[in-house]
């Protein structure tokens, strides 16, 4: 595969498709637009984008993707940046294609309660615009205040709510999408039912911006449950909080909409971080389990049915958070630990483990095993309730032979969780990041079919090359570039 530089020519064509000030060249945008949240430490090279484009709508996003596809330019499609994979890094340079232009909230329909938006959105604007008319948008990743609604379906983003709601995915009726050819298509519609053909819709969700450009998303809403309560349970030790996680369920009938573990280190870190600590700092681990229902009053018999079982699987307290300031800062702490880890170490791995639920003990007991192995420390806290767990390997500042030791830790650590049934990324994706890990946990089979996929829909591979399936292979081992 050759692509064409992006050369004084090519730029005269997208401020001809776009306008000139869609078009950006300057070196400072360019270096802004090409990086997400993985820490530049972790590349082995530079990567930069040779242009960013920003579509104001699907026929500009349509008239950039035929031209690349013609001209066989690269086009990376980048949401907020927030992405944990590197997937909106540029990894051959070519377009960035950002959708901060492309933030209309274009419908909320009462009848059919769906939300239509564009791509960049952000996630909370969505959430917003649903609570003014009694609804919610039940997407509630922890970087919601930044990251844009087409990186979260690209992405399938998780978040607090999937226990009790799903992830993206399942709150996603219909994706209107330009192909790499530059042809515009619609999968789904605002059906709640729909067999009819392959579902389509949901293999464009979580694809990571390789298959396709979406450019409209519509969205499931459902009513608003007006009462909510977050428990904040501290127990002694991490085997104890996780233990329990089980019984919430099965004993009480109940579906938390959130079950969320932060352990002691990643709590001490994120107190440091925003300046103020949850109760019981010294606890091994918190839980946080949040309720939810229409009616107060059921509602105080539920938590105080979970308190009294949280006492039993031998809480240390139970705090109940029911008003503003209380659940605003229990929400602060856990939705601020991956900054708090980022600020407080430059030497750490962010690993997105997912594993059955019941097997969580059993990881929780290997990181401890692997990392001290290594003489390496962890922060590990996340979506428990989905047996996700975000392991923060960290090592010390002065270490030299911290990314051998990671390494190391790190593949004992995906051995343990192939073994457990368990999965590569729960939520945050492969991307660039994890890409030769991909084959630890799929079969060659998969692979191919994979590959196969991004071949019908981007022939030419001009969409996001270098990601997912571009396995083992740096860009530069697998593609040449015309100069
Ligand atoms: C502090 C913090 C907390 C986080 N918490 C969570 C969490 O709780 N749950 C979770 O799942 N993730 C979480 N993340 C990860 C990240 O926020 C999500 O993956 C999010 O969905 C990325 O959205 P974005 O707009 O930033 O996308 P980007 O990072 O810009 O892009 C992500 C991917 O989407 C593709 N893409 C973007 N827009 C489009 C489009 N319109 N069409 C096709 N492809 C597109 C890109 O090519 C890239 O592959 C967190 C990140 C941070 C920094």
């Amino acid at each position: 595969m050759h692509y064409i530089p992006v050369n004084e020519e090519v730029v005269r064509d997208l401020e001809y498709l776009l306008g000139s000030h869609n078009v950006s060249v300057e070196r400072e945008k360019m270096q802004a637009y090409s990086h997400d949240e993985v820490g530049i430490q972790f590349w082995d090279r530079t990567y930069c984008a040779e242009a960013v484009v920003f579509p104001e709508t699907t026929e500009h996003v349509s008239a950039v993707l035929a031209y690349a596809n013609r001209r066989k330019v690269p086009v990376t499609p980048r949401g907020a940046g927030t992405g944990l994979s590197g997937g909106a890094v540029p990894a051959f340079g070519g377009i960035v294609m950002a959708f901060d232009r492309m933030n209309r909230i274009l419908e909320v329909d009462l009848d059919n309660l769906t939300i239509t938006a564009e791509p960049g959105v952000v996630t909370s604007e969505i959430q917003a615009a649903a609570a003014k008319h009694g609804l919610e948008y039940v997407g509630d990743p922890c970087s919601g205040d930044a990251s844009f609604i087409g990186g979260n379906v690209a992405e399938n983003a998780g978040g607090n709510k999937v226990v009790k709601y799903g992830t993206t995915g399942a709150s996603v009726l219909a994706l209107e999408v330009v192909l790499p050819s530059g042809e515009v298509t619609w999968f789904g519609g605002k059906r709640r039912k729909d067999v009819t053909g392959l579902d389509l819709v949901h293999l464009m969700v979580g694809s990571e911006g390789i298959l396709g450009v979406v450019t409209k998303v519509v969205l499931k809403l459902i009513p608003r449950l007006q009462h909510v309560v977050d428990l904040l349970v501290p127990f002694r030790g991490i085997e104890e909080a996780i233990a329990f996680v089980p019984r919430v369920m099965r004993e009480t009938g109940l579906i938390p909409s959130s079950l969320e573990f932060i352990d002691q280190k990643s709590l001490s870190l994120v107190s440091r971080y925003i300046g103020s600590s949850l109760p019981y700092g010294e606890a091994g681990a918190h839980l946080i389990i949040q309720l939810e229902n229409g009616d107060p009053d059921v509602l105080a018999d539920q938590y105080e049915q979970v308190g009294e079982l949280c006492f039993d699987g031998g809480a240390m307290e139970v705090f109940v958070a029911d008003n503003k300031n209380f659940r605003e800062h229990l929400w602060k702490a856990r939705k601020n630990i991956a900054e708090a880890v980022m600020a407080f170490y430059s030497k750490y791995a962010k690993e997105d483990l997912a594993v059955p639920t019941s097997a969580v003990p059993e990881l929780m007991r290997a990181i401890d095993r692997v990392c001290g192995k290594h003489d390496l420390a962890s922060a590990n806290y996340g979506h428990v309730g989905d047996g996700n767990i975000h392991v923060n390997i960290l090592a010390d500042e002065d270490r030299e032979d911290w990314r051998e030791a990671i390494e190391s830790a790190r593949l004992e650590l995906y051995e343990v969780t192939v073994r457990l049934g368990g999965a590569l990324s729960g939520e945050h994706g492969i991307g660039l990041k994890r890409k030769k890990y991909l084959p630890l946990f799929l079969d060659e089979t998969q692979i191919r079919l994979i590959r196969g996929i991004k071949k019908v829909f981007d022939p030419n591979m001009i969409l996001n090359p270098g990601k997912l399936v571009d396995i083992g292979t740096e860009p530069s081992d697998r593609f040449s570039r015309e100069t």
